[in-house]
């Protein structure tokens, strides 16, 4: 069973170490920034007027949010209106509980399940596994993981932080029979394990990268074509999705799937885009009896009305990962929640509490490169330094330590002789030390800091010292 954990601080310290230590994470990651990671920039760069399409994806997205409640209606009245059901679930619980009826209703002992971090977040298969409900996942890579009962490490490339070596390994194991470690092999031994579990589902499960307020459609991109068998080969088909994925109009769409397809893999647009509206209908010859799209808060309405809201407009392309040389060091799973890098260490203090998450805001160089990336712009460093400010500014979390050093310098900053004897100090005591010297390693508070860098040694001679010195000629 797969497990998620929240992680005190020292345990991400340790999990970064290991993380660093493994040879074989490190082979793993080592082709995304040359893969995912360029080929985003590649992609944006042969779109004219890129700049212009993510400002407009930007400002539908704020604007969708400003009347969030007004849209949810009119896309509720609109999946009604063909044949569908909406249900709203205002936590992970709420949604598992109502999704485990729904199956039990429709007398389901199988599902498959097409790729969606939202029932990752949710839990959702282990509360269906709870219920005796049979998951199988049908995304390649979380098929591999399923069976390897590991977890998604990346937003669109969820098993990014093995080898095919590692997955030949794995696969294996599974087929109890030696599979090649060559890709389009492996992939051909999935497909044919997995078509057998399509024909014999009852339920398939899939989540929603945008959900149409005026038509009612839900749009779901892939690259497989595993989303497409699960909403049609099952009598019963349930996507699960953010409250914040609604857009409004149908002319909204190619705004998003012109940088969602760019930022997420490279690519123009993406293998398969699927749009489906309401259940079948009479007279048509494919999709799902019923219809039901759950409709997910946890949190979301209360991160609306926040400073944060701005996390809201996340589309879940991953090109921030990429982007991340914190994460592109690190890999996923030490980040300890189910939303990785830059974007996972502000989501998941968000959803899952800062006080139980106080080392993701601290998880990032503050660089700039995720939000360089972001088909929408958000200003994901921002984000961090507010957590951080909120850290700092709750009794429970803030380093005491901190506070003194900060407070001295507040003090001496406001006071002009204390500055100037403050640096004095310095430069006559540190400022005689050498850049890289031992002592500065072992200077009080900084060990964190020069255990892997070094730490700057201050000006040997002031500013001010140097300034009058020039003047006097
Ligand atoms: S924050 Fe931006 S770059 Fe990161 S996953 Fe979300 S949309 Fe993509």
């Amino acid at each position: 069973m797969i497990d998620y954990t929240r992680q005190e601080h020292h345990e991400f310290l340790a999990a970064t170490d290991e993380a660093l230590a493994n040879a074989n994470l490190q082979l793993a990651l080592s082709r995304l920034g040359d893969t995912l990671g360029s080929r985003n920039r590649e992609a944006f760069a042969q779109l004219r007027e890129s700049s212009l399409l993510r400002e407009r994806a930007r400002a539908i997205k704020d604007a969708t949010l400003l009347r969030l409640e007004e849209h949810l209606a009119t896309l509720e009245r609109s999946i009604l209106a063909r044949g569908g059901q909406v249900h709203y679930a205002a936590d992970s619980a709420d949604a598992c509980r109502i999704i485990g009826d729904l199956v039990e209703a429709a007398g389901g002992r199988k599902v498959v399940k097409s790729k969606s971090m939202t029932t990752e977040e949710i839990h959702l298969n282990r509360a269906l596994g709870e219920r005796g409900i049979d998951v199988v996942e049908t995304d390649f890579g979380e098929y591999i993981l399923q069976v390897a009962e590991q977890r998604p490490s990346h937003l669109v490339a969820p098993a990014v932080h093995l080898t095919v070596g590692n997955v030949a390994e794995i696969l294996s194991n599974s087929a109890g029979r030696a599979l090649p470690a060559d890709a389009p092999q492996l992939a051909a031994y999935a497909r044919e394990t997995l078509r057998a579990e399509f024909a014999s589902a009852d339920v398939g499960i899939t989540g929603a990268n945008f959900a149409v307020a005026e038509t009612g459609t839900i749009v779901l991109v892939s690259n497989e074509g595993n989303a497409r068998l699960t909403v049609s080969l099952p009598r019963v088909h349930i996507a699960v999705m953010g409250m914040e994925k609604v857009i409004p109009r149908l002319a909204d769409l190619p705004v998003f799937l012109k940088v969602l397809a760019r930022a997420a893999t490279g690519q123009k647009l993406s293998i398969y885009t699927s749009l489906i509206t309401g259940a079948r209908r009479a007279g048509e010859l494919d999709g799902a009896e019923q219809f039901h799209l759950v409709v997910l808060d946890n949190g979301r309405s209360r991160i609306l009305g926040g400073p944060l809201r701005e996390s809201l407009f996340c589309i879940r392309c991953g090109a921030c990962l990429n982007a991340c040389p914190v994460y592109r060091n690190i890999g996923g799973h030490a980040y300890g929640g189910v939303y990785a890098g830059p974007i996972g260490a502000v989501l998941t203090p968000l959803y899952d509490g800062l006080q139980a998450n106080p080392h993701l805001p601290h998880a990032s160089s503050l660089c700039g490169a995720c939000q360089a990336a972001c088909p929408v712009k958000i200003a994901i460093p921002e984000m961090l330094i507010k957590l951080r400010e909120q850290l700092h500014d709750d009794p429970a979390t803030g380093s005491k330590f901190e506070a003194l050093v900060y407070g001295l310098w507040a003090r001496a900053m406001r006071r002009p002789w204390a500055y100037r004897l403050a640096t004095w100090l310095a430069t006559r005591t540190v400022g005689r030390l050498k850049r890289g010297s031992p002592w500065l390693r072992r200077l009080p508070g900084v060990g964190g800091w020069t255990a892997a860098r070094d730490f700057p040694a201050p000006a040997a001679q002031r500013f001010r010292d140097w300034w009058r010195e020039e003047q006097r000629g």
